[in-house]
Parts: structure tokens; C-alpha cells; sequence
């Protein structure tokens, strides 16, 4: 709920509700321009700092600090939502549904008929596989390590569900999808080796989407220093020939890990 405004703002006023975003595209810049605004290069922040009362700064987490009570943000990274929605459920708009819906909307292209796996079934990954039901995808396949996740999954679209505590993920996928494996693999947990699994999972002309960002500490050797990683490029890092991120890479066995043909 929006308490106060600063001058010169007229998109919200006190008491609207709203949802806020952490990633608030500010549709002109050159990526806004091609029509990708996921890569938007800037992105919406308050400007004015926020305080303790006794004025000690405070760094908002991913520039909203949604953990607070009260937080101060920039107008651009609030939009407004029916309050009959309620907090709870619109609050979910602002970071998990809307990474998974785009991960499989946008950044995989899921089409009508499409063969989905979607790794994770979090907030997250259960957006994807919406994401992917309403793209018309024919098969979507959830991989959880969590029974109870995977039922919640069933119920967001998924039509397959593969517990990976009990069942190689990628034998089963690869089954589910005859034996060539997924049109379009989506990782939402951010694990090197779940990176891989989504990697082997996919068809040879399939396309690998990592949602998620490994930390530093997922395994040494295998993080994801390579910011092509991070910026959602993943063929970027399976071609480094093509990758403009290459030179700066600190990391070049992060890529060249993932240069191995598939299948294993
Ligand atoms: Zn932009």
C-alpha cells in the first residue's frame, strides 16, 4: 500500500496497491527499444536513500527491501494491482511468477505442442510450467525432489512429474519425450548439477533456460562466474567462440565445462 509519494509523481498516489518490482524496466533504453525488456539496462531505483530514524543508510535488498514493513522505492518500480487479489498472492507477482512465466514465455519461446521439463518446482518453477500450459506446450514435465511439490506442480500444468531422489531425471525425460529428450529445459534451482541434468535433458535442438544463478559455493570449480551465464545466455556459453562475454570470462573451465557433446 503506498503511504506517501515525493513531488512530481503522478503514476501512484497514497493508499493504491501495488506490487513492486525489482527489475523495473524503464522501456527506452536500447533493450526496451528491440522489444526485450528482460534485458533492460536501466532499470527503475529510488534515487533518495533510505534511513533509520537516526539516519543511518540502509541498502534495500535487490533495490525494494520487500522484507521490510516500510521500504522507499521509485514510482517506476510500482504497479498497480486490484486489491481484491490480496497481499499474499499479489505479492508473488513481483519476483517468482513473473521469472518463471517469462522463462518460459520469453527467454524459452514454449510454443503450441512444445515438449517442456522444468527442474525445480519452487515459486518459480511452478511459474514456468503455467508459463508453459499457457503457451499450449503438449508435455510438461516437473522434476522435483519433493512429493508434495510435485503435486502442487499437477496442479499449475504439468503433466508428467518425476521425483529425481528416486528416478534419474534424464532417463526419464528423455522416456517422456521419446527418447530424444525436451524441446525446452527450464532449471530453477541453480545447481551445477542440475544445470548438467538440464543440459542432457534437453532434444540436440532444444534450448536450456537457467532461471537461477549458482552460488559461488555450489562446487568449487563449477560456478557460474561466466556472466553469460547470469545474463541468461546459455548458448553463449555452449558456443564461446560466439560469446561476447568471453574475454572478460574469469572463469574459462566454467564454460569450457559445458562445451562436452551431448549425450554423455
Ligand atoms: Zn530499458
Amino acid at each position: 500500500m503506498v503511504e506517501e509519494v515525493g513531488p512530481g509523481v503522478t503514476d501512484v498516489a497514497p493508499g493504491d496497491f501495488v506490487i513492486l518490482n525489482w527489475r523495473a524496466v524503464c522501456g527506452q533504453c536500447r533493450a526496451c527499444s528491440r522489444g526485450r525488456p528482460w534485458y533492460c539496462f536501466s532499470t527503475h531505483n529510488a534515487s533518495q536513500k533510505m534511513t533509520l530514524a537516526d539516519g543511518t543508510e540502509l541498502s534495500p535488498a535487490l533495490g525494494i527491501g520487500a522484507f521490510a514493513e516500510q521500504t522507499l522505492v521509485a514510482s517506476g518500480q510500482c504497479t498497480k494491482v486490484d486489491p481484491a487479489i490480496g497481499a499474499a498472492t499479489a505479492g508473488l507477482l513481483g519476483c517468482g511468477v513473473m521469472a518463471g512465466l517469462g522463462a518460459a514465455l520469453n527467454t524459452g519461446g514454449v510454443s503450441r505442442g512444445d515438449s517442456v521439463a522444468v527442474i525445480g518446482c519452487g515459486g518459480v518453477g511452478d511459474g514456468a510450467i503455467l508459463g508453459a500450459r499457457l503457451a499450449g506446450a503438449r508435455t510438461i514435465i516437473a522434476v522435483d525432489v519433493d512429493d508434495r511439490k510435485l503435486e502442487w506442480a499437477r496442479d499449475f500444468g504439468a503433466t508428467d512429474v518425476v521425483n529425481s531422489r528416486a528416478t534419474d531425471p534424464v532417463e526419464r525425460i528423455r522416456e517422456l519425450t521419446g527418447g530424444f529428450g525436451a524441446d525446452v529445459v527450464i532449471e530453477a534451482i541453480g545447481r551445477p548439477d542440475t544445470y548438467e541434468q538440464a543440459f542432457y535433458a534437453r532434444d540436440l535442438a532444444g534450448t536450456v533456460v537457467l532461471v537461477a544463478a549458482a552460488g559461488r559455493s555450489s562446487r568449487p570449480g563449477t560456478e557460474t562466474a561466466c556472466p553469460a551465464v547470469t545474463s541468461r545466455c546459455w548458448w553463449a556459453c555452449i558456443w564461446p567462440a560466439a560469446c561476447r562475454w568471453t574475454s572478460s570470462c574469469r572463469k574459462p573451465s566454467a564454460w569450457t565445462r559445458w562445451k562436452r557433446p551431448s549425450p554423455r
